[in-house]
Parts: structure tokens; C-alpha cells; sequence
């Protein structure tokens, strides 16, 4: 038989068929190790077939004659190749862990021991004085699978152990130990499904298309999807679960752990490089029946698929903005058609964009409209800041909001700040010559860090050394700019002295391990207050919560992205469902210096579908998803001229298929929001297609696009973009 091979190298010179042979028989999707020019290169057999138009080369190794890439998947390679020039290298290293291809991590051996005889038997040979030995063996007793040398180790000593050994009355033997992902401690509640809970599953299980699961904050849709679940490996089909990256290391990991035990294997960047191999060999040998995951999870080489299920559907977490981009919601529909299984998108604050379609019957919209605890949602005051900045310029919290976490203390509760900017402020200006320091690799000014006593700068991650002085007119008189986490945190302790609180941002979560740590301290009290930046807003379920500040709300608003509105819709209601989730009503203050922009009157009164209904006429009259397709093709270089003249050509290019009658509305060229990012001048193409029957001009698009990539050159498209800059 003819092999073809993709070879493990992400070059578009190299992303084609190479066709080797080889005498054994071997399956589709096997990853092997092939000649290769003159030299020899790791690959993935992706066709067989008779005969070959070249002269062939022998395959020279197998690593695993087991596949690591499923059909279906080579299927998706092709289809994402077709439709989004994505090359097929990378998306089949999408479909296994990078450490199995690296071939730096292998199966972890430990020695087993157990019982070779009844323990009647064993107990004769040994004779009752040997009391040690005795109580192995009834510790092995009803053991049948035996336990791990190291385990019984803890107990006896190994002189005890091989002793046994010798006498052939215990065995020792050589076994694969999975490395499993830790996850929360938590217990299980005992739960008496709602009816609207009850109508949902029965509305899920029997669904013929996508369904939208609309329920607000705290209706219980964990729930339900546990439950949709379970119906779906009754039925022998197994399921896949997306959620956020950041809420794994929350309760929903736990919860999934203690009810389905060992069928769920958990894929997440957090994970140690033993553990994600492992959880992923347990998926591949069908020992794992359920994938918890985030978005890479839906490559999970998981078979006979019966429901798919992304949670926050609305998460910006879903689109991966690195190579290869692609949107996880058109991976879980190509799978959904190839399985022909459920697909369930939940949230509370769906994305324009599927509300749309679930109300034009696309989708199917089921809705939960009470939280499971039958309290009121909890109550919101948008508190205008800009009366505070005349009375007290210097302070960060209102007035107001103080008092409320001086009753919370008080009540012993705890309460969530959430602002969206880490560090201690956005940047420092020279108060008598304006200077504002700024990154040299990128257009853009740097955040202080008074913690670590740097300047840094959040797109490259260069660090600088803090400023005391102006270095231009030494002036030493500096002003900060926006507050960040750092500086709410300082605010509260000068304020309340002796409280415990939780800083919870990329800072303080960088060590592995450090999330989870700071959810569990927070969700045992051991802390009052966690300030925080996005990550405190999704999903978590903290029962002593019952108070959310929100500080600089509108700092995403003017973001100048067509999306800017639903996003901050998106968090401020998230967020707020982070009080009251259990007994105790909770309260949410959201302070902002333009009060009277039209969301926060949606906000307060939760009213998602007046949002929607003004949100959506607003993208109609400015041609914005869902009623066009905006194409944002993005050109980088390092030098100007040479980035913004392949910028004008693509321009020109474009312009010349809309002329000859191409499905294009509109094309603007331009320089990208931040010009120049590490070290390397960005400028945009952006191209409005029509919703429907734009395919065949988006792969022509493709194709220009693909030709710029030149060495010095790179393009990068992004369909309906999340990231303006
Ligand atoms: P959502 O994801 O909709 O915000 P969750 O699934 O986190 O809500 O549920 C909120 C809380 O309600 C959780 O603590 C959950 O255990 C609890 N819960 C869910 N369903 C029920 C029920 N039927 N009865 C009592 N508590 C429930
Ligand atoms: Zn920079």
C-alpha cells in the first residue's frame, strides 16, 4: 500500500500528500517517521491508496500503530484547508498534544502489587506470627486490580513488601499510571431538578438543530447540562463540554469530577505536559467518555460524538486569535453535522450574533428566566462618577460603595471589585511637560506596577524600570493615569486596615496551581474581598458573595470595535450574577463616568433583549455582524513602506474582484489602531461581505491574502474580528 503523509513541518511549500510505502498495514491518521530530502521528518499518514504517481520511499518508523488523528478529524483538516487555507500541518497538530509529537513525554510506569493466591491460602504460608506481613495482605485483600508499590510503600516498608514478593505470594508488575489533572475539592449537593430545568433537558434531548440556552446567572444550566449528559452516555454516545479557559480550575471541574468520576478527562493549558497527554490517551482509548475542556478540547479525538456543549458561548476565549485562527463554534458545527449530535450553546448574555439566529429560528431558544434559588436578581445602582471626581478626585471608590463593603465586612460576607486593568495604573504623565512614557517596541504607553516596581508594557510584555522623576524636563512631579487592581487594593487597605483580600489577575496567577488556590481561599472565607480583573466575572459560584463593585465600567466602551457595546453588556451582567447566588440577597454597584450611555439602563433593569433590540439595529444601520461579514485582513511588517505598499496592492487587488462583480460591499485600507507592535508596523485591510453565498469570494480573498505572506511579509484574516487593534 501507498502512504501519504503530511509532513511535521508548518511551511506552505511542504503542506501537501508525499507518498511513501511501506510493508506492514497500517491505519489512517498514524503518526510515523519518514525520509524526507535528505533529511528524515515526523508525519501523519492522511491517505492510503493503491499506487503512487512517484517513485516511493519506505516509511522508516511507526511510533504508534494506534492513530492519533480519528477520520472524522482528517475530514475536518480538509474542510478547514478548503474553506480557510489553513494548512493541514496545523491543524492536525491542533488534534494532539504538542508533547506527543515532540516525542518528549512518554507513559509514566509504575510498579503494581498484588495478591498471586486467595488470602486463606496466602495467610497458611505465612503462619499467623508474622504479623506485618499479614496485614498486607489483608490490606490487598479484596484488591483485585492490586495497588501501587508506592502507595502500599507509605504503609510498610519494601523489605516487608519484597519478602511477600519472593515468597510468590505477592506479584509485582509493571503498569501505566495515568497522571490525573487536580481539580477543586467541593462536595455534592443533592439536587431536585426545577421544572424549567426539567424542560430544558427534555427540550435539548429532543432537539433537531442548534439549540441557544438563555438562562440568566445562577438558573442552574450546570445542571443541565450534567443531566443532558448523563441521557447521552446512557444512550452509549459520548459528549464534549467547552468552557472558558479561566473557569476550569473553578467548581464546574469539581462538580463534573464527582459525578462522572473517571469517564471525564479534562484538556487545559493549565495542565502539567504528563497530565495532558495522559487525560488525552484516556480519550483516545475510549476510556474517557467525556471531554471537559477549553476551545482546543473540541479537537479531542473523542468518537461517536452525541452532544456537544459550549458553555459562555459569548467568550471571547473561543476564537483563537493565534495560527491557526479559527472559531471554535465552526469546528463544533463541522463535528455536529459528522455526528449528527446535539450542539448546545449556553449563556445568559448570548452573543448578538446567535441570539439573532435563534430569534430568525436558526437556532432553537430555550429560556430560563429565574435563578434556581427563586431570589430576585440581585439589585444594581449605577453610581455617576463624575459628582465623586469634584469632591474627592484622589479615590477610586465612591462613597458609596464604601459604605456598602463596610456592611458586608460587617455581616461578615464578602464582596467582588471587578476592574478590568491589572497593574497599579495605566500610565504616568509629566505634570509639567506632559511626557507620558512609552514602549519602544510598540505604539502604545506603559502601566505601572508598583509592586514590582516596573513600568510595563501589556501587548509585548517588555519591562522597564520605574520612574521617579520626568527623564525629559526631570520634574519629579508625575501623575498616574486609570486605576488598575493594584491600586484598588492599596485603596482598600488604607481604607478598612485589617482586611484580608485576594488580588485575583495575570499577576498573581502565573504560578501553576495559583488560580485554584485563590478561588479555594476565597471560597472558604479565608479572604473578604477579591479584586480582580475578567477572570472574576465568569462563572463562579461563590455562596457568601453578596456584594460586586465595579469599578471604571466604561473602560471597554469606547473601544472603537463594533463589539464594544456587547462585550461590556456581556461583563457588567456577568459580573453582577456573581451576588446572591445562594441564600442571601446580593447587591451591585457599577461606577462609571458616562451614566448615561444606553447600556446601563439595560444593565440595571436586566433587560438582555432591549439590549438586543438596540444593539442589533445599530449594526444593521453601520453593516456590522450579524448582517454582513467583516473580513479584517491584518498586514505586519518590519519595515513601513514595504508593510503599508502590500498593504494598498491587497487593497487594489480587492478592489479589482469587487469591480468584476465579487460579492464585496465595502473595502477600506488604513493604518491597524496600534500601528506598530513589537517592533513590527501593522496595517489593515477591512472587507464587508454579504451573510449569505460569500464562500467563493472569500476564498479568493484567501488566496490574495496568502500570496503577501512572504518572508518578510506576513497577513492574518480575521472573520467578524473580536481585537480591533
Ligand atoms: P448558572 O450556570 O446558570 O449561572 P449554576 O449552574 O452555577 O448556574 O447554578 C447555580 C447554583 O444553583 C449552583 O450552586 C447549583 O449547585 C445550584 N442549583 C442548580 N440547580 C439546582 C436545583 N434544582 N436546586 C437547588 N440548587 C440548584
Ligand atoms: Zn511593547
Amino acid at each position: 500500500m501507498i502512504y501519504s503523509v503530511i509532513v511535521d513541518l508548518s511551511t506552505s511549500d511542504t503542506d501537501k500528500y508525499y507518498d511513501y510505502h511501506c510493508d506492514e498495514e497500517l491505519s489512517l491518521g498514524v503518526f510515523v517517521k519518514v525520509p524526507f530530502g535528505r533529511i528524515t521528518k515526523d508525519g501523519f499518514i492522511i491517505d492510503i491508496k493503491e499506487k503512487s504517481d512517484y517513485e516511493t520511499k519506505e516509511i522508516l518508523k511507526v511510533y504508534d500503530y494506534e492513530p492519533v488523528i480519528i477520520p472524522e478529524m482528517i475530514r475536518l483538516c480538509h474542510y478547514l484547508k478548503e474553506n480557510y487555507l489553513i494548512r493541514y500541518i496545523d491543524s492536525l497538530r491542533l488534534c494532539v498534544p504538542s508533547e506527543y509529537r515532540n516525542g518528549r513525554i512518554d507513559i509514566l510506569v509504575k510498579n503494581n502489587i498484588k495478591l498471586t493466591m486467595p488470602y486463606e491460602e496466602a495467610e497458611h504460608l505465612i503462619g499467623i506470627r508474622a504479623k506485618k506481613q499479614i496485614e498486607i495482605i489483608e490490606y490487598l485483600k479484596d484488591k483485585n486490580d492490586g495497588v501501587l508499590e508506592s502507595e502500599l510503600a507509605k504503609l510498610f516498608t519494601y523489605a516487608q513488601i519484597n519478602k511477600l514478593v519472593s515468597k510468590g505470594i505477592l506479584e509485582k508488575s509493571e503498569v501505566v499510571h495515568n497522571r490525573q489533572p487536580e481539580v477543586a475539592n467541593i462536595e455534592s449537593k443533592v439536587i431536585n431538578l426545577t421544572d424549567a430545568q426539567k424542560n430544558a433537558i427534555e427540550t435539548i434531548l429532543n432537539a433537531k438543530k442548534t439549540v441557544l440556552l438563555n438562562g440568566v446567572t445562577g438558573s442552574g444550566k450546570t445542571e443541565i447540562y450534567m443531566n443532558v449528559i448523563e441521557n447521552i452516555l446512557k444512550n452509549g454516545q459520548n459528549a464534549i463540554m467547552l468552557v472558558p479557559e479561566i473557569s476550569l480550575t473553578t467548581q464546574i471541574m469539581a462538580l463534573f469530577r464527582n459525578r462522572f468520576g473517571k469517564q471525564i478527562a479534562i484538556l487545559h493549558s493549565g495542565l502539567s505536559s504528563g497530565e495532558k497527554y495522559d487525560e488525552w490517551r484516556r480519550i483516545r482509548s475510549g476510556e474517557a467518555r467525556i471531554v471537559v475542556g477549553a476551545r482546543s478540547a473540541i479537537f479531542a479525538p473523542i468518537k461517536n460524538l452525541g452532544v456537544i456543549i459550549i458553555d459562555e458561548e459569548h467568550d471571547s476565549s473561543y476564537v483563537s486569535e493565534n495560527n491557526p485562527r479559527y472559531r471554535t463554534i465552526e469546528i463544533a458545527k463541522f463535528r455536529q453535522k459528522e455526528n449528527n449530535s446535539l450542539l448546545v450553546l449556553g449563556s445568559a448574555t448570548p452573543s448578538i450574533d446567535s441570539y439573532y439566529l435563534a430569534k430568525n429560528g436558526t437556532y432553537e431558544l430555550v429560556r430560563l428566566t429565574s435563578r434556581v434559588n427563586g431570589m430576585d436578581m440581585p439589585e444594581i445602582t449605577i453610581k455617576d462618577m463624575r459628582e465623586q471626581a469634584k469632591l474627592n478626585p484622589k479615590s477610586v471608590l465612591s462613597q458609596d460603595l464604601v459604605s456598602k463593603i463596610d456592611e458586608v465586612l460587617r455581616r461578615k460576607e464578602q464582596a467582588i471589585i471587578y476592574i478590568n486593568r491589572r497593574g497599579y495604573s495605566s500610565f504616568l504623565r509629566c505634570k509639567k511637560c506632559g511626557y507620558i512614557p512609552k514602549c519602544k517596541n510598540c505604539d502604545v504607553s506603559l502601566t505601572y506596577h508598583k509592586e514590582k516596581k516596573q513600568l510595563i508594557c501589556h501587548y509585548c510584555g517588555e519591562k522597564y524600570k520605574e520612574l521617579t522623576a520626568c527623564p525629559v524636563c526631570k520634574n519629579t512631579n508625575l501623575k498616574d493615569g486609570n486605576t488598575g487592581t493594584e491600586r484598588v487594593v492599596e485603596e482598600l487597605k488604607n481604607l478598612f486596615g485589617n482586611i484580608r483580600i485576594l488580588r485575583f489577575d495575570n499577576d498573581t496567577t502565573q504560578r501553576k496551581g495559583s488560580t485554584n488556590k485563590i478561588l479555594t481561599e476565597f471560597r472558604q472565607n479565608k479572604a473578604d474581598i477579591l479584586v480582580g480583573t475578567q477572570m472574576v466575572v465568569k462563572g463562579h459560584d461563590f455562596p457568601n458573595v453578596t456584594l460586586v463593585g465595579v469599578i471604571d465600567a466604561d473602560l471597554a466602551l469606547y473601544n472603537n470595535n463594533y463589539r464594544c457595546n456587547e462585550v461590556t453588556f456581556q461583563q457588567l451582567t456577568q459580573v453582577s450574577g456573581r451576588a446572591g447566588r445562594d441564600s442571601k440577597k446580593g447587591e451591585v454597584y457599577i461606577q462609571t463616568y458616562n451614566p448615561n450611555h444606553f447600556i446601563f439602563n439595560f444593565v440595571k433593569n436586566y433587560d438582555y433583549d432591549g439590549f438586543y433590540d438596540k444593539e442589533v439595529a445599530l449594526r444593521e444601520v453601520t453593516d456590522f455582524p450579524p448582517f454582513s461579514l467583516v473580513v479584517k485582513v491584518l498586514v505586519v511588517g518590519k519595515d513601513r513602506n514595504e508593510t503599508s505598499s502590500y498593504t494598498l496592492r491587497l487593497y487594489d487587488t480587492i478592489k479589482e474582484m469587487k469591480n468584476n462583480n465579487a460579492c464585496i460591499t465595502k473595502i477600506k485600507a488604513s493604518e491597524a489602531p496600534i500601528n506598530r507592535l513589537n517592533d513590527r508596523y501593522r496595517y489593515q485591510v477591512m472587507i464587508w461581505l454579504p451573510v449569505d453565498n460569500y464562500e467563493s469570494t472569500l476564498k479568493e480573498i484567501y488566496t490574495h491574502v496568502d500570496k503577501i505572506n512572504t518572508g518578510s511579509i506576513s497577513a492574518f484574516i480575521d472573520i467578524n474580528p473580536i481585537n480591533m487593534i
